[in-house]
């Protein structure tokens, strides 16, 4: 099973993934898929330069995963993101079947960096929200204080 620890450890590669797809042009966001064991599966930064508006990691992951694995296995993966996922993104890891997601940063947070950027108007729907809607429970664990500077490190200078 997963433990805190293994969360802050894969919080910290979407960090480093984030980074990576800033270096690349895009958004600075990063998400990946880990199996119930902790082992990271797939990867993904944002792919604004490609996608626009739909490409985030989350999403991006998420549709990765549902093309690769069967649900029952899904229902015992996490899907982890740098920063609170949106409502799409919420929705991707819901109709993929991921049985927990575990975010970094919060979406309100985020907004505060984005502001008005018409790049990204990040939205005031907390994934919780939108989670709840659903039939099917996925777990929720965030967002994570301590991790919160070096995940606005990544969005600095850049909205
Ligand atoms: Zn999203």
């Amino acid at each position: 099973m997963t433990v805190a620890g293994d969360d802050i450890l894969l919080l910290r590669e979407t960090i480093r993934i984030a980074g990576e797809a800033r270096k690349a042009g895009n958004h600075p966001f990063g998400a990946l898929l880990a199996s119930a064991d902790g082992a990271v599966l797939l990867t993904s930064g944002n792919t604004y330069l490609e996608d626009r508006g739909t490409g985030h990691a989350e999403l991006n992951v998420a549709r990765a995963a549902a093309r690769s694995y069967e649900p029952e296995f899904l229902a015992a993966c996490t899907l982890y993101t740098s920063v609170e996922p949106c409502s799409m993104c919420a929705g991707g890891v819901y109709w993929a079947g991921i049985g927990r997601l575990v975010y970094g940063m919060s979406e309100a947070r985020l907004g505060e960096l984005t502001g008005s950027n018409p790049e990204n108007l990040t939205m005031s729907l907390p994934c919780r929200h939108v989670l709840a809607a659903g039939q099917r429970t996925v777990a929720v664990e965030g967002p994570f204080p301590e991790l919160e500077d070096e995940i606005a490190e990544a969005h600095k200078d850049f909205w």
